[in-house]
């Protein structure tokens, strides 16, 4: 069994960046991101932190606007509104979730398609689809990095995606399956309606799990040899460690890694990666080559 070092990928692709930064800066270019975060949600402001110090840490400018849990949507529309006409400003991102009462469909789509470095606009998600030039998504784009990065052969192999939410399963099995690598895959996308989980995840030689439940992927649900990306994180008790709390993700990493060829751990496997993911589609805004 290999492990899959995110980390490690995630600093080599950083390193990378910090060079097309300077290159970009040279030419009086400086990719510059606003994050908004809207209310007090611990997690949120954990991800937001991550997400500046990476900026940081490649020399991308970095914004954060903040705002109470009870700012109204039109306020919160009127500012992005502000930032699509910066042209100082590159990439745009709305830390979610957002409060019940502002739509997030409507808050999505009023970002402008060419700052959606999320890669969550409806024009993204539609030309990701096609194979056109786009914003992906970070998480799923995350992975594609590195399967590359591991030269794992995806041509002709099943791949099994485990959940279909907008940012991961679903652009996840979209992007498996297309004409190119890391694609060319036979994809089946699964949910909590899929009958007979268990024997369809047994027939995956890749399995990507994204489903936000702690450790539900055993050693019975992976076939011998099996490439396993873990794409959930999830905090549980645990009184041997001194926060209280270890970190698992949606697949019991003991069991399966006895069983795969390859395993990203968590932490250390997806998530670096998707922050880097970030990174990159930044610097892709501030280059022009998508738009
Ligand atoms: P969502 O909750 O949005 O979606 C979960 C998906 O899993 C749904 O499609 C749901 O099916 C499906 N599902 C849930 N339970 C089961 C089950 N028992 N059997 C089969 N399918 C099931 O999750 P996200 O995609 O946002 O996140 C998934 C996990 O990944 C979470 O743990 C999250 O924290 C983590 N995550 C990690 C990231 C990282 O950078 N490492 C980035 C993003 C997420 P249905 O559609 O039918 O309801």
């Amino acid at each position: 069994m290999k492990l899959i070092d995110g980390k490690m990928v995630a600093e080599t692709i950083k390193e990378q960046l910090k060079k097309e930064v300077i290159e970009l800066i040279d030419k009086d270019i400086n990719p510059h991101l606003v994050a908004i975060l809207v209310g007090d949600d611990g997690a949120s402001q954990t991800y937001v932190a991550s997400k500046q110090k990476a900026c940081q840490e490649v020399g991308i400018l970095s914004t954060l606007y903040t705002f109470n849990s009870d700012v109204s949507e039109e306020e919160l529309l009127n500012t992005i509104k502000f930032l699509n006409e910066d042209d100082e400003i590159h990439g745009m991102i709305v830390q979610l979730p957002l409060p019940k009462h502002i739509n997030i469909e409507k808050v999505m789509a009023s970002i402008a398609p060419e700052k959606d470095v999320d890669g969550f606009h409806a024009m993204n998600v539609g030309r990701m689809a096609l194979g056109l030039p786009s914003y992906l998504p970070a998480t799923p784009n995350g992975i594609m990095e590195l399967i590359k990065h591991y030269k794992i052969e995806t041509e002709g192999k099943h791949c099994v995606v485990i959940g279909r939410s907008h940012i991961v399963g679903l652009p996840m099995s979209i992007m498996m399956g297309q004409k190119n690598y890391p694609g060319n895959s036979t994809v089946t996308l699964c949910h909590s309606k899929t009958p007979d989980l268990k024997s369809v995840a047994a027939s995956a030689d890749i399995l990507i799990v994204a489903i936000g439940q702690p450790e539900f992927v055993k050693a019975d649900m992976v076939k011998e040899g099996a490439v396993v990306i873990d794409v959930g994180i999830h905090r549980i008790p645990d009184e041997t460690k001194k926060s209280g709390f270890r970190l698992v993700g949606d697949v019991d990493f003991n069991e399966v890694s006895q069983k795969c060829s390859f395993i990203t751990p968590v932490p250390g496997g997806v998530g670096p990666m998707t922050i880097v993911s970030l990174m990159m589609n930044t610097v892709k805004a501030a280059s022009g080559v998508v738009y």
